[in-house]
């Protein structure tokens, strides 16, 4: 058969929180090429508590590999053009495993997980002014449910199987990309335990100054230094695929999710900025080698580092935890929309909310506030008002939840963003991104290629030492083309929306007190 010479593909896995990814894109003009996509269940097994199987997690990677590599063989395309393979994930997602058996110790807590809402309250009382900030020096972060640090406490004062597995000296820890690449590379017959950068500075371990896991802040948690993986950059050879159709292509780049938009997006420069709109939505701007303290809720985080001799990327970020998940909860828990993807047709019919404000604080509020004991509110309810209205309501709270976390990086930056790179599931939603022009009053950019966190994470693998298959000078992607939503209302009758939305949010703030 006559093989198509496509030239050097490098193919990404992207282990996001509601699916998992597996796509091959062309390393000389960042096309997608092919890819799959199985959803990932989550379950709740209390109120507040979110988990995931880690085999199933697993499985799904493997699944979506094999259903690619069989799609491009239909395609004519020879699968020995994947010369490496990059991982993207899910950020704080906390697993531990036994390395000798293989097996998981406990489901996957995901980083929307509310359980350590008390060892978090434990904690902050225990600081010297009673500060969540109190660690953000070293780590850039608050004291939060959201980190993986408390996460592991939690399984480490409540799970046996965890206990005997530490004092055995058989467990690991890691985020997803850790159990990934250990597994893919061997897993207990010489699997590599490690995490890069970006995923090591969110668990509140890591000291995003030294780059190193940090012995004062893993004393303060009281977390055994030996189950930590070991911190590798962002783009270098961690090992190879040790099964299934790609065994042998070199797994060589891994970023946080979130990361991986940024750098996708071709954030790479000290300023540039884009908003991604999963599960939850995160505004990053890129902050060059300096790592900047925000005073408006925002956090420090490393962006990337993009080889072992090169220096860290920071970035600021915004983190809003509920986005999509709010259009998932409107079909799974109201059964109002039968598809997520319905709820633009329903919002459209309303063309408002009718003055119902929709703050979904499922699990806390994340920035600019990090109020764990917040909790969802509907408000400015009338006899009117309708199931289209409650979806309007639903979708514009994302965009005023971005409104928020964009007016704190303007105020720590002091130089406004003049536009809005934008990337997710959620940026399919046309009505959406016209009303998040609507609300910043700049206009928001969605590229035509959407998969830009996959994009990131294969352009990190491509661009390794060893590899070098992609140029990551932007201007050699000349066919990246984006549409562009232009503001269409008034900015007072913006205002007015946005006001009106914060006055919703201080009765969430204060529900359980109130
Ligand atoms: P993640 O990476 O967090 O898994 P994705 O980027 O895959 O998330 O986006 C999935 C999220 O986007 C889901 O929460 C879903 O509810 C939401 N979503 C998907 N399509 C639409 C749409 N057309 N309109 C609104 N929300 C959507």
């Amino acid at each position: 058969s006559d093989k198509k010479m496509l030239g050097p593909l490098v193919a990404s896995i992207d282990q996001g929180t509601s699916s998992t990814r597996f796509l091959v894109f062309n390393a000389k003009t960042a096309e997608l090429v092919s890819h799959h996509q199985v959803e990932i269940n989550q379950s709740f097994p209390k109120e507040g508590w979110v988990e995931e199987d880690p085999k199933e997690i697993l499985q799904s990677v493997y699944e979506c590999v094999e259903k690619t590599c069989s799609k491009l063989t239909k395609l004519n395309i020879n699968i020995s053009n994947i010369k490496a393979i990059g991982v993207t994930n899910q950020r704080e997602t906390t697993l531990v495993w036994d390395k000798y058996t293989g097996e998981p110790l406990y489901n996957a807590i995901v980083w929307l997980d509310l359980r350590t809402q008390s060892t978090v309250e434990n904690l902050i009382n225990r600081t010297p002014k009673r500060d969540k900030n109190h660690l953000k020096p070293k780590t850039g972060l608050p004291i939060s449910t959201y980190f993986s640090a408390v996460k592991l406490r939690w399984l480490l004062d409540n799970v046996a199987e965890v206990q005997q597995a530490v004092l055995s000296h058989r467990a690991m820890f890691g985020t997803v990309d850790s159990w990934l690449i250990w597994c893919l590379t061997g897993g207990r017959s010489g699997g590599v335990h490690c995490t890069d950068v970006s995923n090591a500075s969110r668990t509140m371990l890591f000291n995003i100054h030294t780059m190193q896991w940090d012995p004062e802040l893993c004393a303060y948690f009281d977390i055994p230094m030996d189950i930590l993986p070991k911190v590798r950059s962002s783009s270098e050879i961690y090992g190879a695929m040790k099964s299934g159709s790609l065994t042998g292509v070199p797994i060589s780049g891994c970023m946080g999710d979130q990361s991986a938009a940024l750098f996708g997006q071709m954030c790479f420069q000290d300023g540039q900025a884009k908003n991604t709109y999963g599960t939850g939505c995160f505004l990053l701007r890129n902050t060059g080698a300096k790592a900047v303290m925000s005073d408006h809720g925002l956090l420090t985080t490393v962006a990337y580092q993009l080889g072992r001799e090169q220096p860290a990327c920071y970035a600021l970020e915004g983190s809003v935890a509920i986005a999509g998940a709010v259009v998932r909860w409107l079909k799974d828990n109201l059964g109002i929309i039968q598809s997520t993807s319905e709820i633009e047709k329903l919002a459209s019919a309303a063309g408002t909310s009718y003055g119902c404000y929709f703050v979904p604080a499922f699990s806390g509020l994340y920035a600019p506030y990090w109020e764990p004991s917040a909790r969802g509110i509907i408000c400015g309810l009338t006899q009117f008002t309708n199931r289209n209205h409650l979806a309007f309501a639903a979708l514009e709270a994302v965009c005023f939840q971005t409104r928020e976390i964009l007016d704190a990086m303007n105020q720590d930056s002091g130089i406004p963003l003049t536009q809005l790179q934008v990337d997710g599931g959620m940026t399919s939603n046309r009505l959406l991104m016209q009303l998040q022009a609507d609300i910043l009053c700049i206009p928001v950019v969605r590229p035509s290629m959407p998969e830009t966190t996959a994009l990131g994470a294969a352009m990190a693998a491509g661009a390794a030492e060893g590899i070098r298959v992609w140029n990551l000078d932007p201007a050699h992607l000349a066919n990246v083309t984006a549409d562009t939503f232009h503001p269409q209302i008034k900015r007072d009758e913006s205002e007015l929306r946005y006001a009106r939305w914060k006055k919703a949010v201080l009765k969430a703030m204060n529900w359980e007190t109130s």
